[in-house]
């Protein structure tokens, strides 16, 4: 028989970097929360390429940024590709100016396992509760309302918990996703196979560039190559779904046949040896399909991260976007839970700021494969309108990092404050003269307006991040929206 406990303002389910950030921003506001974890942490984890976004705006405001900063991670500066018709790799960098070189012009490659438990003990050490081994099955309905889940514990037995807001942050695999209402859509473009491993003694490409993630398309697909440490390299061969057969069968085997296919590759791994003990030990496969549920939310439940939605990994997107919209929810679910503004209101803003950020990744990438069959691409048009030296990638990572990096070479928080002011108008005229061209039509990267905003967005959570109050009022994402508070953690009735 069930065991029945008190209630939580909000259960979290699922203590990957969704769960574990909304936990912490959500604590924070002095709300009770229980994290439910399936596994014992730390625990493996894909996803070890991150975004500036992730480390300087969202983990910056959870306060976790210093712990990761002495966690030592290797910096990634950038990316470097070998994609498209261009036979040699190019490289960009989020701060491709070296006269810059911004304090959050980088990100991190991490080991999943050390990055998901310093967010998760982070999430504690702000209020957060936490069980590990801990299965969720499912909801509890009242009417309309979640209002709670059951779960079994490590020895089989049954429980209920209450809580006011469910948060549904179990990734790919959730059980619950399907109990907000609508339907998982899988994209029909984006749908590949992985098959990963690791290896020790991988080449690494020359400095600066040596802590970039490698990226290089081939016949069937494309490699990453990631490296975690001096001596570690996490390698994944993604493959189309027609050519799924290539990864069927013997994995050892497969992997190594893929990489006799792929020659830069094959040439970085060639005095590298493949790790066949502990967490890095086996050879995985996943399916990397993108798909979005067609509701993320309904009262008492909301879904975050993978659990919503999954967008090609070429853009090192998925951290970013579970992070995203963890500091989107949490900001739903605090403000509701203060009586600030309605829960639909709330909610509604959730839904309307990250399918957008959901979208911006999605269209960039569907241009992105484009380029690769043409050459009229997006980083051709950046080239042309900064009208510099760089690559067209270099150009097009200027201009949107612009506010990420320069900006933070600082001299005091006031002025600091105005040059951001100054910096975003650039950065938003910028945008605006990037997606015209000469006769005033629109280029495709830019054909859709969700995507000028979204990028502006990304400046704005980020310079909040650093600035707080300083940054002044903030204006509606859209018509009649709401707005956040000065810390980032609330939303608030927008103008009337
Ligand atoms: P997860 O990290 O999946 O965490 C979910 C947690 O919920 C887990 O700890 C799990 O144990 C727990 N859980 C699951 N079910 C239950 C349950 N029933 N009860 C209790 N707990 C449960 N992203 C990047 O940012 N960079 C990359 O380079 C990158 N590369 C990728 C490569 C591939 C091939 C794939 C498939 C994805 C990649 N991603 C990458 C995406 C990244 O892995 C995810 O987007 C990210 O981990 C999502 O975080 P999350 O918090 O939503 O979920």
């Amino acid at each position: 028989e069930g065991r029945q406990e008190q209630g939580y303002d909000v259960v979290v389910v699922g203590g990957g970097p969704g769960g574990s950030t909304l936990a912490a921003l959500v604590a924070m506001r002095g709300h009770r929360v229980l994290i439910l974890e399936k596994e014992t942490f730390p625990r493996y984890q894909i996803g070890e390429s991150l975004l500036p976004s992730t480390i300087h705006g969202v983990c910056r405001m959870t306060g976790v940024a210093e712990k990761l900063a002495a966690a030592g991670f290797t910096p990634k500066k950038g990316g470097t590709f070998r994609w498209g018709a261009n036979s040699e790799p190019w490289t960009f960098s989020f701060s491709v100016s070296p006269k810059i070189a911004g304090a959050t012009s980088h990100a991190y490659q991490v080991e999943r396992s050390k990055f998901d438990n310093i967010l998760l003990e982070h999430a504690v050490e702000k209020g957060a509760e936490v069980r590990f081994r801990v299965s969720v099955t499912d909801v509890i309905e009242d009417g309309e309302r979640v209002t709670g889940v059951r779960y079994t514990d490590a020895d089989g037995t049954e429980h209920e918990v209450r809580a006011t807001y469910v948060v549904d942050a179990s990734g790919n695999g959730s059980r619950l996703h399907k109990r907000v209402g609508g339907t998982r859509e899988y994209s029909q473009f984006f749908r590949s196979l992985a098959l990963f491993g690791y290896f020790e003694g991988g080449k690494r490409l020359p400095a600066p560039n040596s802590g970039n993630i490698l990226s290089v398309a081939f016949e069937s697909g494309w490699f990453w190559y990631i490296p975690l440490t001096p001596d570690l390299t996490s390698v994944g061969a993604v493959v189309r779904r027609e050519n799924a057969d290539k990864i069927q069968g013997d994995p050892e085997r497969a992997l190594m046949a893929l990489i006799d296919e792929c020659p830069l590759i094959k040439e970085y791994l060639s005095d590298a040896t493949r790790v066949t003990e502990g967490q890095y030990g086996q050879l995985r496969v996943r399916k990397d399909y993108s798909y979005h549920q067609t509701t993320f939310w309904r009262p008492g439940l909301v879904l975050i991260g993978d659990a919503a939605c999954f967008v090609d990994p070429v853009f090192s997107s998925g951290v970013h976007l579970a992070t995203y919209s963890a500091l989107l929810a949490a900001r739903s679910i605090s403000s509701s839970l203060a009586g600030i503004v309605s829960e639909e209101a709330a909610f509604t803003e959730f839904e309307a700021r990250y399918r957008r950020e959901y979208g911006v990744f999605y269209e960039f990438l569907m241009s992105f494969y484009d380029m690769h069959v043409d050459e009229n691409s997006y980083f051709w048009s950046a080239k042309k309108v900064t009208r510099n030296q760089h690559t067209e990638l270099e150009s097009f990572v200027e201009l949107v990092a612009g506010v990420s990096s320069s900006e933070f070479d600082l001299d005091g928080a006031e002025s600091a404050a105005l040059r951001m002011k100054s910096k975003s108008a650039e950065f938003v005229s910028a945008i605006d003269e990037m997606s015209a061209d000469a006769e005033g039509n629109m280029t495709p990267l830019f054909r859709s307006s969700a995507v000028r905003q979204a990028m502006q967005e990304g400046a704005q959570v980020q310079s909040r991040a650093f600035l707080g109050e300083d940054l002044g009022p903030d204006v509606p994402m859209f018509p009649g929206g709401l707005i956040t508070s000065d810390d980032g953690m609330l939303w608030q009735p927008g103008p009337a």
